[in-house]
C-alpha cells in the first residue's frame, strides 16, 4: 500500500466537517470597546467574551502594562528556570499565594499550559486521573500527557466518582474538576468531591478558569464560593485571560504540590517565561479584584445574570440551571444553534453557537456570557431579540435534553473552552 498523503486526508476531513455543518471559521474583530466589537464593518453587542469584569481594558491593567513594557522591555527572554523568572512574575505568584490564603504560586504561560503541565507532572503511568466528563479539554489533554490511567465519570456524579477512586485503592490518585463548567456554566459538587478526596486520599485539583475572580469572597473563586477551607484546596488552577482581563494561568496550592511542579512540569521548564508585563498588568487586575472595585463589578454582574434569567425564563427559554456569568441555551441541534445566532446576529447581538465536539452531540447551544460590562439596556437588547426568535427555539428537535441536562451521549471534548466565535 502506498504511504497516505497528509494532504488527502486533510481533505477529507474538512470536507466531513463541512458536509456536518462543524467547519469552524474566524472573524477579525476590528475594534473593540467594552461590550461592543466590530466585525466586517458592523458593530456588535457582544455576548462571547470571558471578560466577565471587564477588565481587559482598565485603566490601571493598561498603565501597570506600560509601566513594565518601559522598563523591561517585551519578551522575557527566556524561561523561568534560565534567566526569564523576572520580579513582575515573582511578585504576582506571591500576590495569588496570599489571596488564596495558600504558601506557593506557580504562574504558566496560559491555562491550557498549567493542565498540561500540573496533571503531567503530578502523575505518571500506574496512577489513577479521576475527572467530570464535562471537564475542559485540556485536561483530558494533560491525562494523556501524564500516561496515567485516566477515568471520567458522568457530569457532576460523586458516587460515580466514588466508585471509580474505590476501583484502584493502591493508586495514587488525582481527583480533578473544573470549578465552574466552562460550557454549561454550573458549579461542581464541590463540598462533595472535597469529601470525597480526602475520604479516598485522593488530591482534589480545582481549574477555576471561570470562578476565580467572580465568584466567593474577594473573588476568592468556586473553592471559597462553596465554603471549602485553604485545607480543603490543595491545589487550584486561576487563568488569567478571563476575568482577570490578561493572560496566563497560575497554580496555587501546598507547598511541596507547587515545588513538584516546578522541578516536573514540563510545560512550565521547557516554555518561555510570560512577558513580564502581563504579569504586571495581571497583579494590578488582582489588586482591583481584591479590592471594593471588584465586588462592585461582581455585584453588577451579579444582578445582570439574574435580569437575564428572569426574562428568559418568561419567556419560556431553555435555560439551564447556571447561576454563573455563562448561561446556555440548549438548542439541541447544531442547525438550530447556527440558524439562532445568525438570526441574533443579524440584529446585532452577537452569541455564539456551540457544537461538537466542544459539547455533547445533540447538546448544541447558545453560549451567552454576561459582563459587569452589560448595561441594564444591552440584557434588555438581547432578550428582545431572543423573544423574536421563540418559535424557532419551539420546535427544536432534541427536547429530550432540554428536559433533563444529563441526558445525551458524550464524547471526548476536543475543542472546549469557551467563547469561540462560531
Ligand atoms: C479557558 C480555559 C482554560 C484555558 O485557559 P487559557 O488561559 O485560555 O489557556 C482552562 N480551563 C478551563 C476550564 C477554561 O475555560
Amino acid at each position: 500500500m502506498p504511504r497516505p498523503e497528509l494532504a488527502v486526508r486533510l481533505a477529507a476531513h474538512r470536507q466531513a466537517l463541512l458536509a456536518a455543518q462543524r467547519l469552524r471559521q474566524r472573524l477579525t474583530v476590528e475594534a473593540r470597546d467594552g461590550v461592543h466589537c466590530s466585525v466586517e464593518g458592523r458593530r456588535y453587542l457582544n455576548f462571547c467574551s470571558n471578560d466577565y469584569l471587564g477588565l481587559s481594558e482598565h485603566p490601571e491593567l493598561r498603565a501597570a502594562a506600560q509601566q513594565a513594557l518601559q522598563r523591561d522591555g517585551v519578551g522575557a527572554g527566556s524561561a523561568h528556570l534560565l534567566a526569564g523568572h523576572q520580579r513582575e512574575h515573582a511578585e504576582l505568584e506571591e500576590a495569588f499565594a496570599a489571596w488564596q490564603d495558600q504558601p506557593r504560586a506557580l504562574l504558566f504561560g496560559s491555562g491550557y499550559l498549567a493542565n498540561l503541565g500540573v496533571v503531567q507532572g503530578l502523575l505518571q503511568p500506574g496512577d489513577l486521573c479521576v475527572q467530570d466528563k464535562l471537564n475542559h479539554a485540556c485536561l483530558l489533554d494533560g491525562a494523556l500527557l501524564s500516561g496515567a490511567s485516566l477515568r471520567r465519570y458522568p457530569h457532576a456524579d460523586v458516587e460515580a466518582a466514588q466508585r471509580q477512586l474505590a476501583s484502584a485503592p493502591d493508586a495514587l490518585a488525582l481527583l480533578a474538576t473544573d470549578g465552574v463548567f466552562s460550557m454549561d456554566g454550573d458549579l461542581a459538587p464541590l463540598a462533595e468531591l472535597a469529601a470525597l478526596a480526602e475520604c479516598e486520599r485522593a488530591t482534589l485539583y480545582i481549574d477555576d478558569a471561570h470562578g476565580g475572580g467572580v465568584l466567593g469572597p474577594q473573588g476568592r473563586g468556586s473553592g471559597a464560593h462553596c465554603g471549602l477551607t485553604a485545607e480543603q484546596l490543595p491545589l487550584q488552577l486561576f487563568t488569567l485571560g478571563k476575568a482577570f482581563g490578561s493572560y496566563g494561568g497560575v497554580v496555587v496550592g501546598r507547598a511541596e504540590l507547587v515545588e513538584g511542579l516546578l522541578q516536573a512540569a514540563r510545560s512550565y521548564l521547557f516554555a518561555t517565561a510570560l512577558p513580564p508585563a502581563l504579569a504586571a498588568a495581571s497583579l494590578a487586575a488582582l489588586q482591583l479584584i481584591r479590592g471594593d472595585e471588584g465586588a462592585e463589578r461582581r455585584q453588577r454582574l451579579q444582578q445582570r445574570i439574574e435580569q437575564f434569567r428572569r426574562g428568559a425564563g418568561e419567556l419560556g427559554l431553555p435555560l439551564l440551571p447556571s447561576t454563573t456569568a455563562i448561561q446556555p441555551l440548549l438548542l439541541g441541534s447544531d442547525g438550530a444553534a447556527l440558524a439562532a445566532a445568525e438570526q441574533l446576529r443579524q440584529r446585532g447581538l452577537w452569541v455564539p453557537a456551540i457544537r461538537p465536539p466542544t459539547v455533547p452531540t445533540g447538546r448544541s447551544r447558545l453560549r451567552i456570557s454576561l459582563s459587569a460590562k452589560h448595561r441594564p439596556a444591552d440584557i434588555e437588547r438581547l432578550l428582545e431579540g431572543l423573544a423574536l426568535m421563540q418559535p424557532g427555539l419551539g420546535s427544536r428537535e432534541d427536547e429530550d435534553a432540554t428536559r433533563d441536562p444529563r441526558s445525551g451521549t458524550r464524547e471526548q471534548r476536543t475543542n472546549a473552552g469557551g467563547g469561540g466565535m462560531e
